[in-house]
């Protein structure tokens, strides 16, 4: 779809890539190994206004539209899998709920912070025993005593949680309620009570750090409750409409990746008398790759625009997320084929390409879930 992005977007796409390119796709690997996110390299982003891709300019945000937010996770992701991960739940999960439904107080005094790369960004509404059925399954409560809330519960699998001062934190207000029984609620990680644990030992994405939490009676004030009380579910639904275009975007920046590397070996590498970019085997595989990366890129970038005419866009978001993830393993499989034994070293970035992608069809609803959704929507229209 680049034939269509206007000149502020493809200047966003070359500034991203350069920064990408230069600042983490050389230490990508040492990431993964590591298990640590570049900190260094994430608060040179801060200038460039990529820790604030939904801040409009007059909370000192880049003002940028979704399309161009969604090139930039893509060229992340691109680079590195692990800061992808991390930075598109900053700005999509994080970042975003206080920018949208954020107190005029909230958004003053967490929207700096956020953007400044001292914290990340962080929204906790998995839980050990609930995490596609949310409403039927969140057993972490927020009480009222006073002028506070007394919240009580545990969550998992929590990106960023090590990194951040404050986590947005989904909670029963009124169990008899059902989902119009729930809230967000801005907890501080300072408050006495609450504990990070250690990060998750993961298959891939190995440098974006994700983790349990438990809020042993954590007491905030009343005025964190973020948005509405009760409107917690729906709010959690429009995120993650939004964080889906942003997963769908990693995943179109790994496949990218895979593409680039498969193909780069295809062409140096010889058998029967030839590169084996010659066999015809291998150019389908590419054929193939191309195809559907070009596909997914352009349902992630229709369900940005749509985002921003102000459009309905939960199916087409959901649609964008099931594909591309879908398409990045296939192609993330694909160039490991290609590379034949090469491809299944931790010497070719190809292996850990493959660990990052696939989460992409897990987090922010699985594909079972993403199916579910679409298919509600279409048995609507028909
Ligand atoms: C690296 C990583 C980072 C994450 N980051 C965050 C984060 O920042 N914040 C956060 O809140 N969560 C986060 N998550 C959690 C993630 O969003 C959930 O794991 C995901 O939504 C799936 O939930 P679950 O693991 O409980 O699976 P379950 O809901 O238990 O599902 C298990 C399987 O059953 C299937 N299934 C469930 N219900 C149905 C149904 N009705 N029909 C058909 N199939 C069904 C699922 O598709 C899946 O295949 C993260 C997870 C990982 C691994």
């Amino acid at each position: 779809m680049d034939f269509q992005l206007n000149e502020e977007q493809q200047m966003v796409r070359q500034m991203a890539r350069d920064f990408a390119e230069k600042e983490l796709k050389p230490r990508a690997a040492e990431t993964d190994e590591r298990g640590h996110l570049p900190m260094e390299a994430i608060k040179k982003m801060a200038p460039l206004g990529l820790l604030g891709l939904p801040v409009p300019e007059e909370y000192g945000g880049p003002g940028i539209d979704s399309v161009s937010a969604a090139i930039v996770i893509e060229e992340i992701g691109r680079a590195c899998g692990s800061t992808g991960l991390s930075i598109a739940a900053h700005n999509g999960l994080g970042l975003w709920p206080i920018v949208a439904f954020g107190t005029e107080a909230q958004k003053r005094r967490w929207i700096p912070r956020l953007m400044s790369g001292e914290t990340l960004g962080a929204l906790a509404l998995t839980e050990p025993g609930a995490g596609s059925d949310l409403a039927g399954g969140v057993r972490t409560t927020a009480v009222k005593e006073g002028d506070s809330w007394i919240i009580k519960g545990s969550k998992a699998w929590i990106t960023n949680a090590s990194h951040a001062e404050v986590i947005v934190t989904l909670c029963r207000t009124d169990p008899q309620a059902g989902h119009r029984g729930m809230s967000m609620i801005l907890v501080e990680t300072s408050r006495e009570g609450l504990v990070v644990h250690p990060k998750e030992t993961k298959m891939g994405v190995r440098g974006s750090p994700t983790h349990a939490i438990t809020y042993d009676d954590v007491r905030v004030p009343l005025e964190n409750l973020l948005g509405e009380e009760g409107r917690g579910f729906h709010q959690t639904m429009m995120t993650l409409d939004g964080g889906r275009i942003g997963i769908g975007a990693l995943s179109v920046g790994l496949a990218q990746a895979a593409l680039e590397e498969a193909v780069r070996y295809a062409k140096e590498r010889v058998a029967f008398g030839k590169p084996i970019a010659e066999h015809q085997a291998i150019r389908w595989m590419i054929a193939d790759m191309a195809t559907e990366i070009e596909a997914a890129r352009i349902l992630v970038y229709r369900a940005a625009w749509l985002k921003d005419q102000g459009e309905p866009f939960t199916k087409e978001a959901a649609m964008a997320k099931l594909f591309a993830s879908e398409a990045a393993e296939r192609a993330a499989f694909k160039a490991i084929q290609i590379h034949g034994s090469y491809g299944y070293s931790t010497e070719y970035p190809v292996e850990r390409i493959y660990r990052d992608q696939r989460l992409m069809t897990i987090g922010e609803g699985t594909s079972e879930v993403q199916r579910m959704v679409i298919s509600r929507r279409v048995l609507q229209e028909y």
